[in-house]
């Protein structure tokens, strides 16, 4: 199947290349001129839709909806004792020119104001592709703890704040191969092939 992600993340087409590795995987850039997408829906699935959708709805302006599908992910983090947040908003917690380094520094401050070290936390993967079938979404999650140190430098995001559950090492301390065992993208990935399947 002959797949354009909607998402320009490398570290999320990274390991969408390699989870997905029995299809065609291509970056937005390869097949469309990349534009900009608002994401402004409620909720992972409200915007990984919103994202599918955007990129399904410019591959059939060009005449390619019979030769390809899209598939988007929305993801983030979510810390309880921060009511959830950042959620939604993982991205661009630290506001409009937010780096991934920002984003952690602000989770980091925001923990240390509740004099927490340590907080409980969950990364959420929403899938969505969008086809000439239709749309369909899955959700994917890893449950953990969040950190108020940096620990290693692997991976992207919030990784080196994030110990999976049952593991004494953060994500950015773990190897790739670690990663995709366990992650909410890996498993919202995973649930995924059987729409491909049935789709193609
Ligand atoms: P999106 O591109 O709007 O879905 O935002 C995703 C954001 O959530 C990323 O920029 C990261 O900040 C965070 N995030 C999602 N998945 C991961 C992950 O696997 N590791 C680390 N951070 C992640």
């Amino acid at each position: 199947m002959k797949i354009v992600l909607a998402t320009s993340n490398l570290g999320k087409v990274k390991e969408i290349k390699e989870l997905l590795k029995d299809h065609e995987i291509y970056a937005l850039s390869e097949i469309l001129t990349p534009f900009e997408i608002v994401e402004d829906g409620t909720s992972f699935k409200d915007n990984a839709l919103i994202k599918s959708r955007a990129v399904f709805e410019a591959l059939r302006k060009k005449g390619l909806e019979n030769e390809f599908i899209s598939l988007s992910d929305d993801s983030g983090i979510s810390v309880e004792a921060l009511g959830f947040a950042p959620g939604i908003y993982s991205a661009r917690y630290s506001g409009a020119n937010a780096t991934d380094a920002s984003n952690r520094a602000k989770l980091i401050a925001n923990l240390d104001a509740l004099n927490l070290d340590r907080a409980s936390a969950f990364y959420t993967a929403c899938i969505a592709v969008s086809s000439n079938l239709g749309d369909f979404t899955v959700h994917g999650f890893m449950h953990g703890t969040v950190i108020c140190q940096e620990c290693g430098s692997n991976g992207f995001g919030y990784d080196s704040l994030f110990i999976p559950k049952g593991f004494t090492h953060t994500l950015g301390e773990l190897d790739d191969a670690a990663k995709l065992k366990i992650s909410h993208r890996s498993k919202g990935l995973e649930l995924i092939k059987y729409v491909l399947k049935g789709l193609e």
